[in-house]
């Protein structure tokens, strides 16, 4: 059980990253620059099976902008990739999924499953990496959306060239399927959902016609983003402490769910809320409280003409249209909301854990 202060610090951020350490085209300054140009609080780069940019020191703060280095682990087949954090060597790729979530968590780290329902099949060469190994234990979060998946999903013969020119508008939502099967892996232990850009600023063919830089991370860092809610606030400085606290604060809540993931593009989410209260606790994004008298949901967002869907064990059990909105809560369940802004998908929290 945890609960935390309302006046949470909220931090904005793009995950899963690929630089020219792996299959990226930037470099890890290119990639920190676009990042801080935007104003991100925080970038996690995730090359594939490598953590060489931590090991040369790029875990530090670019104008303003953290880089958190963890990285991005298959197995033999190069299926179930799988984003690990906190973790200071790689894991060898002949281990299975399950060994290697395994190996993870008992290193101190953690780690999300990245596209897990990725179908994409428009280009040859980016052949689709879903996620198999649906009977791990320990899974401890989730890509619910991933920009470069939807991406490619959603491109046809009809739209190619506007989704070329203008990556940022096919994206609509996450997959159905995907936030299906999270609320179900949620009724048995917490499984924190993120939004992966998987930025790599390809050079890619299109289907035989122009080669185009598929597409710059700067353009990528305005949609999917992570927003991380923290009672604490760190300093922005070159003191490698400092940098150490800094990236602590944000990978554990992180690692709580305290966040939640939302599609700034379409508008921008910051100053988003959902907590319960019981008297004058709070409990955000993540927390888990046993089923008392007394328990309110509260619900804020930033901007007008919203749909707010509360979503109890994989069902909708309210609907409201207003930008504050409270719901008394009878029920134990786990409990989460979807925010769709002029009808489209807009914010993803995390769950709260009401318990029996
Ligand atoms: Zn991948
Ligand atoms: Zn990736």
């Amino acid at each position: 059980m945890s609960h935390m202060t309302y006046n949470a610090h909220e931090y904005i951020g793009a995950i899963h990253i690929h630089s020219h350490y792996s299959d990226g085209t930037g470099s890890v300054e290119e990639i920190a620059r676009a990042a801080s140009e935007l104003g991100l609080d925080y970038i996690i780069l995730t090359d594939h099976n490598t953590l060489r940019a931590k090991d040369e020191g790029a875990e530090k703060f670019y104008d303003g902008t953290l880089l958190i280095v963890g990285y991005e682990i298959n197995d033999k087949k190069n299926q179930n990739h799988y984003l690990a954090l906190r973790v200071d060597k790689t894991l060898p790729t002949r281990l299975n999924a399950s060994e290697y979530v395994q190996k993870i968590a008992e290193a101190g780290g953690f780690g999300f499953i990245a596209h897990p329902h990725e179908k994409r099949d428009s280009m040859k060469e980016h052949p689709p990496y879903p996620w198999t190994a649906w009977d791990c234990p320990n899974i401890t979060g989730i890509e619910i959306w991933n920009h470069m998946s939807e991406w490619m999903e959603n491109l046809t013969e009809q739209n190619k060239y506007e989704a070329f020119l203008h990556p940022l508008r096919t994206i609509e939502s996450p997959a159905a399927e995907t936030l299906q099967k999270w609320d179900e892996l949620s009724l048995s232990h917490r499984v924190v959902g993120i939004g992966g850009v998987d930025a790599h600023a390809h050079k890619v063919n299109v289907m035989g016609i122009f080669e185009v830089e598929v597409f710059p991370y700067k353009v990528l860092f305005k949609s999917i983003r992570t927003h991380i809610l923290t009672d604490l606030k760190f300093v922005i400085t070159d003191k490698p402490e400092d940098i150490f606290q800094a990236r602590s604060i944000l990978l554990n809540s992180l690692e709580s769910g305290n966040c939640f993931v939302a599609n700034d593009y379409l508008y921008n989410s910051y100053g988003f809320r959902f907590y319960a209260r019981v008297d004058t606790k709070f409990y955000s994004m993540g927390c888990s409280l046993p089923l008392q008298n007394g328990i309110r949901f509260f619900v804020e967002v930033p901007a007008g003409s919203i749909t707010i869907k509360l979503i109890r064990n994989g069902k909708i059990t309210a609907v409201s249209e207003q930008r504050s909105y409270v719901f008394e809560c009878t029920e134990a369940g786990v409990y989460r909301i979807e925010v769709y802004y002029m009808n489209k998908p807009w914010i993803f929290s995390n769950h709260i854990h009401i318990e029996e």
